[in-house]
């Protein structure tokens, strides 16, 4: 199968767009097709979580040799139900808890399955070189990313995260990776810097020359490799089929979906489902205070020259949304000189004017809203004393998001974090004032609210930190390029 760049004609298949991440031009790779080859979406409702995985990544990325085996490889075992992403009924809505993975976010569904799919790609294209893979992180990723590449034979892996930017929790998990192939590292600045520089790495890297003869080969494991998308479009089938299952709604009626958006990967996995022919209704794009989506979706302006926020739920704290990219590659027809302009504009100039008669087709099946921080915490109490569910300070935006845009058809709320992750603010969003250890918040946190706390995060107590280096954005590519040429000496 084809794949092309979203800013150029430039084409290669799945496998080669999975080792790459960014097509050499910048844009980030699509299936220009995608939904046009026949795809029976009824027959996945009714089997079992990993053959419906296998089943619909077999149809997303037909090139990979052996997609049951390394759905397998990548799930079986590794979550803490057989479902791997449950469907929870609250109140009249219903929440996709998407964290049961061993980094306790979302982001372990396709960060599971992603170095499965390096390796395999590797080995069916005869690659012999090192895969490094870069990394930025806003908090989750890191970890996900990290403990899925760990020792996995012919990779390496960076991660980058906003020194301060993180939780507690956070940053003692990835400071803490354990695995001998593995590099953490603080960066002075917020995500976007992290993110910029990383995409900026992959080019400088590459031209390397020393780095080349060494036949290190760069990839990435954000959402804007398509390896990471493929495995996000999953859930929604599962959501789907439980609702179907439970007998709420007949096979073929619509659902919405409420999505906690930042880079937009989650939700744009939502719309391929859509395009597979799955009948999700709306895809409301939930953001916190740094509401640049919202404001998108309303008036058809990208702007990024606006203050950033930090807010309780920092893995939304992004103001260029990468994936949103490949939605104008899809809704205006595959027209990559319009992209090219677009992502050109936001470059140079910091906002760019997607066409009003494409916006009026996104808006057929996108609507977008955010939440203050007063708010998301008040959302958290309340479902917490109404419907006795303990929410992530994530999730609740997104809660709070789809209570304006409840309609006919039900609603699945995407749950995108365990509350253990943020124990403080989820502790005095229930009303309990939080001690000043992350250790004794997750255990009173466990205490009153009779959940208990997740595997993955209970073993992080008194484990020794491995990486304490923090650096400016300007001397990320330095440190990649050092720490490469050093190790093989
Ligand atoms: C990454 C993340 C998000 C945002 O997902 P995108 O795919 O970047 O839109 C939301 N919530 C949590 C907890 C996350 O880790």
């Amino acid at each position: 199968m084809l794949v092309q760049s979203t800013r150029s004609d430039y084409r290669t298949d799945e496998l080669n767009a999975v080792l790459e991440g960014l097509a050499p031009d910048g844009g980030l790779f699509v299936e220009p097709e995608l939904g046009s080859r026949p795809f029976a979406w009824q027959d996945c409702l009714s089997l079992s979580p990993l053959d419906m995985a296998e089943r619909i990544l077999r149809y997303l990325l037909p090139g990979f040799a052996g997609m049951g085996e390394l759905v397998r490889r990548a799930y079986e075992g590794k979550f803490e139900t057989e479902e791997l992403t449950p469907l929870v009924q609250v109140g009249e809505d219903y929440v996709l808890e998407l964290f049961r993975g061993p980094s306790a976010a979302f982001k372990d569904v396709a960060l599971s399955l992603l170095p499965q799919l390096i390796s395999a790609a590797r080995s069916q294209t005869g690659r012999k070189g090192d895969t490094v893979i870069l990394t930025a992180t806003s908090g989750d990723t890191g970890k996900a990313a990290l403990e899925g590449f760990r020792d996995v034979p012919g990779t390496r892996i960076f991660v980058f995260y906003p020194g301060g930017g993180v939780s507690e929790i956070q940053r003692l998990q990835m400071v803490s990776q354990e695995g001998s192939n593995v590099c953490v590292c603080a960066v002075r600045g917020n995500f976007d810097d992290c993110q910029s520089r990383v995409k900026q790495a992959f080019a400088a890297l590459r031209e390397d020359g020393e780095l080349q003869r060494r036949d290190f080969r760069f990839s990435s494991a954000n959402s804007i490799n398509i390896g990471r998308l493929a495995p996000q479009t999953v859930y929604y089938f599962s959501a789907y089929a439980a609702l179907v299952k439970r007998g709420r709604i007949r096979c073929g009626e619509p659902v919405d979906f409420t999505v906690p958006t930042g880079n937009f990967g989650d939700i744009l996995a939502g719309w391929m489902a859509k395009r597979l022919g799955l009948p999700v209704g709306r895809l409301i794009c939930a953001s916190n205070a740094n509401r640049v989506l919202t404001d998108f979706f309303k008036t058809g302006v990208y702007d990024k020259r606006r203050s950033f926020y930090r807010t309780a739920s920092p893995s939304m704290d992004i103001l260029v949304s990468s994936n949103l990219e490949r939605l104008l590659f899809y809704v205006s027809g595959g027209d990559t000189a319009l992209v090219r302009r677009c992502m050109g504009e936001l470059e140079r100039r910091g906002c760019y004017r997607f066409p009003e008669e494409e916006m009026a087709r996104l808006r057929e099946s996108f609507a977008a809203g955010c939440c203050t921080e007063a708010e998301t915490e008040e959302t958290i109490g309340r479902l917490w004393r109404e419907q006795g569910y303990l929410c992530d300070t994530h999730s609740a935006v997104a809660f709070r998001v789809a209570e304006e845009y409840r309609g006919d058809a039900p609603m699945v709320v995407l749950s995108t974090a365990s509350p253990f992750k943020f124990p403080a603010k989820v502790l005095s969003a229930i009303g309990e004032v939080p001690p000043e250890d992350a250790f004794a918040q997750m255990a009173r946190l466990a205490a009153c609210s009779g959940v208990p706390v997740p595997r993955g995060l209970r073993g992080l107590r008194g484990k020794p930190v491995r990486f304490a280096e923090e650096i400016g954005p300007e001397e990320m590519i330095g440190y990649i390029a050092a720490k490469l040429l050093r190790e093989r000496e």
